[in-house]
């Protein structure tokens, strides 16, 4: 091959790889049309973006620390302001990072559960949200949040007087449906609260759940689970947390169920896009050593895709361009 052949190559693959660097940026999985829900790997707690459209969601933002990780999350998927933060529930875990969001991402309203709690995280939030003058709502039972002519996300949980059961069964659980496909977010509730959903008969059933409660063995009843039929579960849960989540019996539960499992201490982050009718499930990646791998609990009906593949993809262009380029 002759030098201006190996050039024209060349400047064809560079372009190729400008191509593939900016549909990996904007993200050909988030685009208009679709609802993609991304499940940030925030370590132990919850971070869940929804983008629909040109609205963004955003539920619960991690530890304190992790505010600065789930800032520069979003700006990289494109997500310049909010028009919801809800925070389902006042612990740090979940309240923490939301505060340096504020700070930092323009926020159109807020949603919380509306029970009253003095933890320092909680309210640093409230105290932050209400200098901004960024209007505050308390979620529960019935509310509906529109996001666009087929998508909605209903407010499940808690009824307005609460259950009287503690913070984490006061949580705000949500039902997110685009098309004929539903997330259910459990955000930390457990059987008392999965028990009146089910007593309501509301249809619970979703393509999606977020598991409740990071896997504990407190929530994910059988029952419930069987109501759900989710094909695909996501666990938010921190790697070596000092709680022994997620729990064997919860992951044994799903995978009677016949659900792909997708955890964040394993999976790193999870995006789940649908078009209305399916599902595409992108992951970054991690996996540890010595752990179960995900593929024993995986279902074949949904497709997975990794962000290791482009940039595997992308890394053989650079080292072709680059270094090595002779050998073709
Ligand atoms: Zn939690």
């Amino acid at each position: 091959m002759n030098s201006r052949h190996i050039n024209s190559v060349r400047t064809f693959l560079l372009a190729m790889l400008l191509a593939l660097a900016a549909a990996s940026v904007s993200g050909a999985a988030y685009a208009a049309g679709n609802m993609t829900v991304h499940f940030l790997d925030v370590g132990q707690g919850d971070c869940i973006l929804i983008q629909c459209g040109q609205k963004n969601v955003l539920i619960d933002g991690g530890e304190y620390e992790m505010g600065p990780v789930v800032v520069s999350y979003l700006t990289s998927v494109g997500t310049d302001s909010l028009d919801l933060v809800v925070a389902t529930h006042p612990h740090s875990d979940h309240v923490g990072g939301l505060s340096f969001v504020l700070r930092n991402i323009p926020v159109r309203q807020v949603l919380d559960s509306g029970k009253p709690h003095t933890t320092s995280s909680y309210t640093r939030f409230l105290s932050l949200a209400d200098q901004m003058e960024i209007p505050l709502k308390a979620g529960a039972f019935g509310q509906i949040i529109p996001l666009g002519p087929d998508a909605r996300i209903e407010v499940l949980s808690p009824p307005s007087e609460g259950y009287g059961l503690g913070l984490n069964e006061d949580s705000i659980v949500l039902r997110a449906t685009f098309g004929s496909v539903s997330f259910l977010l459990m955000s930390d509730v457990g059987t008392a609260a999965e028990q009146s959903l089910l007593d309501s008969h509301r249809g619970l059933q979703s393509e999606v759940l977020k598991v409740g409660h990071h896997a504990s063995p407190y929530s994910s009843q059988p029952a419930f689970l069987r109501a759900v039929m989710p094909s695909v579960s996501v666990i938010t849960v921190g790697s070596g947390n000092d709680y022994g989540y997620p729990s064997f019996r919860v992951l044994r539960s799903l995978a009677a169920q016949g659900s792909a499992v997708y955890r964040t201490d394993q999976d790193g982050d999870i995006v789940v896009s649908t078009d209305g009718k399916g599902l595409t499930v992108t992951t970054s990646s991690k996996q540890p050593d010595g752990e179960m791998p995900r593929d024993d609990f995986a279902s074949p009906d949904v497709e997975q895709t990794s962000h290791t593949s482009i940039w595997d993809l992308l890394m053989w262009i650079l080292k072709y361009l680059f270094g090595g380029g002779d050998q073709i």
